[in-house]
């Protein structure tokens, strides 16, 4: 039979605030362990918890830019579990009352646009880390605490690319409104998933597997395509897929169970009497609105609009807001109407440069105005495309401007066809057969001998004029 997937992914994201959620401990990344402590957060008994405001609005920000209808009452509740990172023996977390809900988010797939649905999303506080050793296991409590926005969406994901491609998506508008830096090596955003499958054409959900410990997009990637086979060979060999959390296993590949999933009931919310419900006014929620930055998708329809630029070339340029800023940066700088080979040198060699470097395009140190020389003298045929390619990559190693490099490196392409005669008519000489099956009509010989001629001029011929010349002492 055939089955199909269905997701919904949970993604948790840090809110990068100063403080912590509900005290006034440090939030800072890489500290001593148990420095950013204090009664609150340790959840001494007597202690008071008090709102982060900033972290309110931050989920008011995210909630907005998913469409969702911020509520104007919300209140926080108990979430019980024992964790010994999580001293209060309870999670201060929002149960029946989020702070936003029903929202979505447009995601972009080679089929079209597609719209997933977005549950809720609502703010909890963090638990600490444990660390284990041969010796026993060590607890910091410094991330205790710290502002987290849960987001959730409908199990509207039907592939593990749509599930790629929705967490693309998210961590983008995240880090257009600044509220949290998505690092997920440093655990700024993680996400679990929520996957069964049922026979294709059905609409019912089939018994689900939570999946946990996925570090990467790409892992997510990965687990959901383990998870999706291993229920499908159960299901058609009639076996029960029973309800559970599993942790994908980042070296064996697969996922294996880590308890069974509980239900909502086995935590026994109740509301936190600690925290007054919070009321959040209509004006205050439009006040914030105004707020919030151009987003992505609007940059990327106003790329299209105001540079001629495919849709492709736009989404690309738009995933990260520093990236997408130097972008136009170059695209205003590079005078020609036509911005075609400005964006085919940002998406093609720069950004080639600054994957290999494991950063953005805008991290690179080359200025929009030296790219636009170097694309300069590419038109003007003074260098080959190839040698612009080495010059770019010296231009990120020695932070020295187009034009400097090429004079220091001679690359000025010879186009005077006067002095390239005699390297033709010698490479014309020592290649006969390639120029008699030229004439006799297979024009793969003449990029041959165009190549030949190229070799023995350094890479420094113009390669059109070269092309010219064969053509003409080939006829
Ligand atoms: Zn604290």
């Amino acid at each position: 039979m055939n089955y199909e997937a269905v997701i919904g992914l949970e993604v948790h994201v840090h809110l990068k605030t100063r403080t912590k959620a509900f005290c006034g401990c440090s939030t800072e990344f890489g500290q001593e362990p148990n420095s950013q402590v204090c009664p609150v957060c340790l959840g001494f008994p007597g202690s008071l918890p008090v709102l982060n405001k900033v972290a309110l609005e931050y989920a008011i920000k995210v909630g907005l830019a998913l469409n969702c209808a911020v509520q104007e009452f919300t209140k926080f509740d108990r979430k019980h579990y024992y964790y010994p990172d999580l001293p209060k023996n309870y999670q201060i977390s929002q149960y029946d009352l989020p702070i936003s809900k029903d929202g979505f988010l447009d995601i972009y797939l080679e089929s079209g646009v597609k719209r997933i649905r977005i549950k809720r999303a609502h703010l909890e506080e963090d638990a600490g880390k444990l660390i284990h050793e041969q010796a026993g296991s060590l607890v910091d409590f410094n991330r205790t605490g710290i502002p987290l926005l849960e987001i959730v969406s409908e199990p509207d994901i039907n592939s593990p690319q749509e599930a790629y491609e929705y967490l693309t998506s998210l961590k983008s508008i995240i880090q257009y409104l600044g509220v949290s830096d998505c690092d997920m090596e440093k655990g700024s955003l993680r996400c679990d998933a929520n996957i069964s499958i049922r026979p294709k054409g059905t609409s019912g959900l089939g018994t689900k597997a939570e999946l946990k410990n996925m570090n990467s997009f790409k892992g997510v990637k990965d687990a959901l395509t383990y998870e999706i086979e291993r229920q499908t060979v159960m299901a058609n060999n009639a076996e029960t897929i029973t309800q559970e959390t599993r942790l994908w296993d980042t070296r064996e590949l697969k996922t294996i169970v880590m308890r069974t999933k509980e239900e909502a009931k086995d935590y026994r919310y109740f509301p936190d009497p600690d925290l007054p419900p919070f009321i959040i006014s209509k004006e205050k929620i439009s006040e914030i609105k105004k707020t919030l930055p151009e987003l992505p998708r609007e940059k990327m329809l106003r790329f299209i609009k105001d540079y001629a630029l495919s849709e492709y070339d736009a989404k690309i340029l738009v995933l990260s807001k520093k990236d997408a800023d130097y972008a136009e940066e170059c695209l205003k700088v590079y005078k020609s109407k036509d911005k075609k080979a400005m964006v085919n040198w940002l998406i093609g060699p720069l950004l080639a440069e600054a994957n290999i470097r494991n950063r953005g395009l805008s991290d690179l140190g080359v200025l929009a105005g030296d790219l636009a020389d170097l694309i300069g003298f590419v038109e003007r045929q003074e260098i080959s495309n190839l040698s612009a390619k080495s010059v770019l990559a010296q231009m990120i190693i020695t932070r020295k401007p187009a034009a400097v490099i090429i004079k220091d490196k001679n690359l000025i392409q010879i186009s005077d066809a006067s002095s390239l005669e005699g390297i033709v008519e010698e490479v014309i000489k020592e290649n006969p057969k390639s120029a008699s099956d030229y004439r006799a009509g297979k024009d793969n010989a003449l990029m041959f001998l165009v190549g030949q001629v190229m070799k023995k001029s350094q890479g420094k011929a113009n390669p059109k004029v070269v092309q010219d010349m064969l053509k003409g002492r080939l006829k």
